[in-house]
């Protein structure tokens, strides 16, 4: 196989997924080459990165930033500050991979912008599938073969399985789920559930926002959808299963009954580098998997009454046009304020759950047929969220 060094461009660098990228592409030094760092406002974690990986274009998209807060030594690549710190970096000619893993769904143009630059989009923010899902297909087809190439560890998973399966069609995806912190809980204690209930995840350690939707069982309603694109298939042949091992990182079934799953640790750093280094296997450095020590598999129906989160995806992708826009959006105010509160004030899990469900209503039909409709949808909804919090 050939061995070329890749440019990279990551755009969230400092959170998560962006640390756990750099720590694959400072292990494989000889193969990566990263142009590009953004960061919000931890201007202090990026600076340590800029030294470490000495990029060609730095950013901070916190507004609040100039380059008078840059230390001198670190002025040898160009900084850029706000909003335009994402969209550079994004379409930086000397990139050719851009890793979107910013949080929320402002990743949306940056994916945009990156093919349209003909830019090989490694994409961990699932947000701006579920937001934008059309419009990035149609951006991703319009740039080329395996030019998104999926990083969430489930959707890397059905990625992996799908590898050879030469034009034959997929019957279902079997898209696993942890169950997170309230798998076993009464739908009671779900809804009164705080931040602090939430942020604990049995298996993943996650940015926050991601965290709470593990706990909500939000990550998976917009994973549904998130399939639903990547991969062309029908809502009805997406099966979620719970498996609290976190060790079937989900499934492909095909026509003759052949179910082709992808098994590892609950390790990001193997999807973030099988991405990075598409089509080769590259060591991570991350434990084995030890499935003596693992034992036993178990798979559980979800329940849609506990987590009415997967109804609402449901929901939205039959009811088609920005409707995923609309639940994607509420549920980000939803979360943040939650993250904002800890559970003070009545915003609890249930809440969000409300807030989201009556979103949905009061938003009605919008179309979501270019870029404009969706920013629209969005704005729209996050107003009507922002009210129903009051
Ligand atoms: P984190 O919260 O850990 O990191 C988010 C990154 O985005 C940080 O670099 C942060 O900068 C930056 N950021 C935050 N706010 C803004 C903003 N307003 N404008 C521009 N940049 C911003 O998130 P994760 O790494 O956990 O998740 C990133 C994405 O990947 C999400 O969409 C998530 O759903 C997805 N994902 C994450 C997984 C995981 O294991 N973490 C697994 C699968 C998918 P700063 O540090 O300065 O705040
Ligand atoms: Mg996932």
């Amino acid at each position: 196989m050939t061995q070329t060094k890749r440019s990279l461009a990551v755009l969230g660098s400092t959170g998560s997924i962006g640390t756990q990228a750099l720590d694959v592409a400072a292990r494989h030094q000889e193969r990566f080459r990263v142009v590009a760092l953004t960061a919000h406002s931890s201007k202090e974690k990026l600076f340590a990165q800029v030294r470490a990986f000495r990029p060609l274009l730095a950013g901070l998209t916190d507004r609040r930033f100039s380059l008078s807060d840059v230390p001198q030594e670190l002025r040898f690549c160009r900084w850029v500050f706000g909003a335009q710190a994402l969209k550079e970096a994004a379409a930086l000619p000397q990139a050719q991979d851009v890793l979107v893993s910013v949080v929320g769904m402002l990743g949306l143009e940056s994916v945009l912008t990156a093919l349209a630059h003909h830019k090989r989009v490694l994409l961990a923010n699932k947000e701006a599938l579920v937001a934008g899902g059309a419009l990035v297909m149609k951006a991703a087809q319009a740039a080329g073969e395996n030019m998104l190439l999926p990083v969430d560890s489930e959707h890397s998973a059905i990625f992996q399985c799908l590898q050879g399966a030469d034009g034959n069609a997929v019957k279902r995806i079997l898209l696993t789920c942890s169950g997170g912190p309230f798998r076993l809980w009464e739908k009671d204690a779900i809804d009164r559930a705080t931040r602090e209930q939430a942020l604990r995840h049995p298996t993943w350690a996650m940015g926050q926002k991601i965290t709470t939707d593990s706990a909500t069982l939000f990550n998976k309603a917009l994973e549904i959808i998130e399939a639903r694109y990547l991969f062309h298939v029908e809502p009805k042949q997406v099966q979620v299963l719970i498996h609290p091992q976190s060790v079937v990182h989900s499934a492909v079934e095909y026509e003759d009954g052949a179910v082709v799953a992808q098994l590892g640790t609950p390790d990001m750093r193997l999807p973030i580098l099988y991405a990075m280094a598409y089509p080769e296997r590259l060591p991570t450095g991350g434990a084995a998997l030890d499935l003596f020590a693992v034992r036993e598999l178990t798979f559980d129906p979800p329940d849609a009454v506990r987590f009415p989160s997967l109804r609402m995806a449901e929901e939205s992708l039959l009811a088609g046009g920005a409707a995923c826009c609309v639940l994607n959006a509420a549920n980000e105010v939803a979360v943040n304020r939650f993250l904002a509160e800890g559970g003070g004030g009545g915003m609890t899990v249930g809440r969000i759950y409300a807030v989201v469900e009556e979103t949905l209503q009061r938003a009605g039909h919008m179309p979501a047929d270019s870029l404009t409709d969706v920013l629209e949808a969005d704005r729209r909804a996050r107003e009507i969220a922002t009210s129903l919090l009051g």
